[in-house]
């Protein structure tokens, strides 16, 4: 379905964004990788695309704190694979603590990563889309794109603004065969979550199982994790030709969070 698109995915060394690069590659695109992380460990997930799908897959070690790494990682896309025609933002970070003890450094730097790195992603790549006529700018929100939870300012802000950041990029580049669109995902089993359940469980004296549906999955009405193959899934949906006349929207798949 997208055999010859190229695909930059950041924060695809882990979790969702691992998920997009390979179902984006299962469908034949090129993958540029990004991300942080042991450099053997990304080396094998890279040269994994490669041999599982037949598609060239780059890493690019821009840093979502550097404006000019991104703009260099975008650049990379166009030089060596022709184009950067789907752009997942997806990088993201998350603390949790009361505003009022929230270090200055962390909201700094999760608005930076969670927030700005999408805008100078956007700017970077929005110029070849539009010259090209066709493009996928696709942004991993979260259901906290639409809805609050305490002691999550920085995240729920920033993933905030990824929905006005969403909006805007759809009404500027709506002529221009781009479409921009955000996902919302609840909780998704992803290393990040799996690996507080064990110790949540022995601090508050619960089973693993406990945790999960008492704790973690308490704002999700079906008590189930939503899956990374299918936040990646809908991603590949949008970034296909039959999605060409969704932009500027929201997509949950949070198993019913936002609709309580
Ligand atoms: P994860 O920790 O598995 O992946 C995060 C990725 O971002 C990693 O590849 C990491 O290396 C990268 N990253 C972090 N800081 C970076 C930096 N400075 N420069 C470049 N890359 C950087 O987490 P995940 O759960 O897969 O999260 C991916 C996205 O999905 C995030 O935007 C997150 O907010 C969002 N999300 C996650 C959930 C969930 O429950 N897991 C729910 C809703 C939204």
């Amino acid at each position: 379905m997208l055999k010859g698109k190229v695909a930059v995915v950041t924060g695809s060394t882990s979790g969702i964004g691992l998920a997009y690069a390979r179902a984006f590659a299962k469908e034949g695109a090129n993958i540029v990788l990004n991300g942080l992380g042991d450099a053997a460990a990304i080396e094998k997930e890279r040269t994994a695309i490669e041999s599982d799908f037949g598609v060239k897959c780059l890493y690019s070690p821009a840093n979502m704190l550097k404006p000019d790494e991104i703009a260099g990682m975008v650049q990379l896309a166009e030089t060596e694979l022709g184009a950067c025609d789907i752009l997942v933002n997806n990088a993201g970070i998350q603390h949790v603590a009361p505003i009022e003890e929230f270090p200055i450094d962390t909201w700094n730097t999760i608005i930076a990563i969670n927030l700005s790195a999408a805008f100078f992603a956007m700017r970077a790549a929005i110029p070849g889309m539009k010259a090209r006529k066709w493009g996928r700018i696709i942004n991993t929100a979260s259901a906290h794109a639409l809805v609050a939870s305490p002691f999550k300012s920085a995240y729920v802000s920033a993933k905030h603004g990824i929905a006005g950041l969403t909006k805007t990029a759809a009404l500027e580049t709506a002529t221009f065969g781009i479409t921009v669109n955000a996902i919302c995902p609840g909780y998704v089993w992803t290393p990040l979550v799996e690996k507080q359940i064990p110790d949540t469980a022995k601090a508050r004296g619960m089973t693993e199982e406990q945790v999960k549906k008492e704790v973690i999955l308490a704002a999700q009405p079906t008590k189930e994790f939503v899956t990374v193959e299918e936040v990646a899934a809908y991603a590949v949906f949008l970034a296909s030709d039959n999605a060409r006349s969704i932009t500027g929207a929201m997509q949950q798949i949070d198993g019913g969070w936002v609709a309580e």
